[in-house]
């Protein structure tokens, strides 16, 4: 209760006031004790002369009376009498007394005799009975505050008579004052205390309360709650402090949606992104990870700590004694799938932790696989029909007597093999023009039907020195389509062509096409040789061939369907072989018939 400031406040005060009027207080009585002490010298100066009474004519006059034989105490009594006024005698508090100078013995006063034995016998007394003693005439007059009485003893010698006038303030004027001035004082303080209570009142409706204000709100604050802001209603100090913290809480506020902010797109981001993250701490728990790092372990990683995920690559141990920025780096591999481990040391509180940083490289490491694959494809195909050329042209430089058949026959060959290395060369520029993004298409609207025609036409003759019979089913009507017309037909050329050669002589080939909703599927079958299964994605890899040898023979490059595959995924369409049981092979196609850009033009 003592601690709130209010209270503080109302003792404060309290003690204020006290200490102020016990200072006040007694600095008053002891000035007015003082102040009569002074007054009573004064008067009794004002009346015998100052302290030399050899100078006062009053004295004098005493001396004088003093030294008669008869009735000299009753004259120095009337003659004192007579000046009671100024001297301030009353009955009461302030009595003379005149005695014997010698002896001390009381002669005559304002009081009785009774009265003045009980007066104690003080200072000034003896000095002034000594003084006559030493025969000298040495006035008591010495003041002492803390004497509870105020007296004064004038030695008075005439003849042989020495007398002693002594006057005697028993202080109770002083003293009933002095308690007046008490009870004024104690009042005055309880006034004052009563104030003191009610201005702490006041004081705290104008500074407490909005502290106390400002404190509630400073505590909700902590809690998160921002609330409205705490109203001003002073310019003082407190105002200021109140409007300092209604801003601060503002700029806090904006500050910590600003980091929520960032923290929810850090979150978004660490949830989605691709690579695998993984948090430890110093002992190897798990603090966070994300699902990719748990989708490409192939396990529920939250389960199980550093030493079970990758105690193995490095130890922990080794992790946390790295100094940053190095990290450690290795590779996993998990179901099939080649995972690149970076580790690196994170400063954890006192015992630092460890970050795993997973990426996948599967797609990479197959995608330089295949570009390793192709080179050394391109090589290979290049070189056996060079080996070719360059053995048939030394045979014919070499030989002298060549008949001229042969010699003709070596030199189809060398031509069969160039032109199969120029269409390979073809081939493959189409290719990388198409990888490019290079190859632009000439998108028009044509005929289906036109097209499908056009390539039949020019297989037809083909078809029939192999003695296939070439079927057409075309739904009517087949609409007219958006593409590159050239390229399609040079798909349906290879896949027609195919036919023709993967099909043993006397073969049905069959074209057929039709419309199912926005696309429109073209199927070539024939009854050949057929793909095995396991075949039948592998044969759009570049070079892929079933049966190498007789690819060759027919004069195929291995590039046809990639090619294909190429130009129908850029018309944005599909192309695969239909799963089917037994002989023969169906290749299918799809494509839209109006292209994605087109869309809003009609
Ligand atoms: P190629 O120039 O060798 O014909 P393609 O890319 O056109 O190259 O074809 C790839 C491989 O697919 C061929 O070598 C062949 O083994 C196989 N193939 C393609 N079409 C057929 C089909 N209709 N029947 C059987 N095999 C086929």
């Amino acid at each position: 209760m003592f601690r709130s400031l209010h209270m503080k406040l109302v003792m404060i005060l309290l003690l204020l006031i006290t200490s102020l009027m016990t200072i006040v207080g007694a600095f008053m009585m002891t000035n007015i004790t003082r102040f009569f002490i002074d007054e009573f010298y004064q008067q009794v100066e004002g009346v015998f002369g100052n302290s030399d009474p050899t100078n006062g004519a009053f004295v004098n006059s005493l001396r004088q009376e003093a030294g008669q034989e008869e009735g000299a105490v009753q004259t120095l009594q009337r003659m004192i009498e007579a000046q009671a006024g100024d001297l301030g005698l009353n009955s009461s508090t302030r009595n003379y007394y005149i005695l014997d100078g010698r002896t001390g013995a009381f002669l005559a006063g304002s009081e009785s005799q009774a009265a003045f034995e009980e007066l104690p016998v003080t200072a000034n007394l003896l000095t002034a009975r000594n003084s006559i003693a030493g025969g000298t005439s040495q006035v008591g007059d010495q003041s002492d505050i803390t004497a509870g009485y105020m007296d004064v003893a004038i030695p008075i010698t005439g003849g042989d008579n020495a007398f002693i006038i002594y006057i005697y303030d028993n202080r109770d004027t002083v003293s009933s004052l002095n308690s007046q001035l008490f009870l004024i004082i104690v009042q005055a303080l309880l006034v004052g205390l009563l104030i003191s209570v009610l201005l702490s009142f006041l004081l705290s409706k104008t500074m407490v309360i909005p502290i106390e204000r400002l404190t509630e709100r400073a505590e909700r604050v902590a809690a998160g709650d921002f609330g409205g802001a705490t109203a001003v209603g002073s310019t003082d100090e407190i105002g200021v402090l109140t409007t300092t913290f209604n801003d601060m809480a503002a700029v806090l506020q904006d500050t910590l949606a600003a980091v929520e902010n960032e923290r929810s797109k850090l979150d978004t981001l660490f949830l989605h992104m691709t690579d695998g993250v993984v948090s430890f701490a110093g002992d190897g728990s798990i603090l966070t990870s994300n699902p990719a790092a748990s989708r490409m372990l192939g396990r529920e990683i939250s389960f199980y700590d550093y030493d079970a995920l990758f105690g193995q690559q490095f130890p922990l141990r080794q992790v946390m004694g790295l100094q940053r920025p190095n990290f450690l780096s290795g590779e996993l591999s998990v179901r099939g799938r080649i995972l690149e481990l970076y580790l690196a040391p994170v400063p954890d509180g006192g015992s630092g932790g460890a970050m795993a940083v997973l990426h996948d490289v599967t797609a990479q490491r197959k995608n330089d696989d295949m570009r390793k694959e192709f080179v050394a494809n391109v090589s290979h195909e290049l070189r056996t029909p060079l080996t070719n050329v360059r053995g048939y042209a030394e045979t014919l430089r070499d030989s002298q007597d060549i008949p001229r058949e042969m010699e003709e026959s070596f030199l189809d060959i060398i031509i069969n093999e160039t032109d199969r290395m120029t269409h390979i060369v073809q081939d493959l520029l189409s290719l990388s023009r198409l990888d490019s993004g290079r190859a632009d298409l000439k998108m028009v609207r044509f005929s289906l039907l036109d097209a499908m025609e056009s390539v039949c036409r020019a297989v037809e003759l083909e078809a029939q020195r192999r003695g296939h019979t070439l079927e057409r089913r075309y739904a009517s009507p087949l609409p007219l389509i958006t593409g590159d017309r050239n390229r399609l037909e040079q798909v349906l050329m290879n896949v027609v062509g195919n036919a023709i050669k993967y099909t043993p002589d006397g073969g049905i080939i069959s074209v057929d096409a039709g419309v199912r909703g926005p696309n429109v599927w073209i199927e070539v079958s024939d009854n050949g040789i057929g793909i095995p299964s396991q075949d039948r994605e592998r044969i759009f890899d570049r070079f892929y061939r079933v049966d190498k040898a007789r690819s060759r023979e027919s004069g195929g490059t291995g590039l046809g369907l990639s090619i294909a595959r190429e130009i129908v995924e850029r018309h944005h369409g599909a192309i695969a072989i239909a799963d089917h049981d037994g002989p023969g092979t169906t290749v299918r196609i799809l494509l839209p018939i109006r292209q994605k850009q087109e869309a809003g033009n009609e």
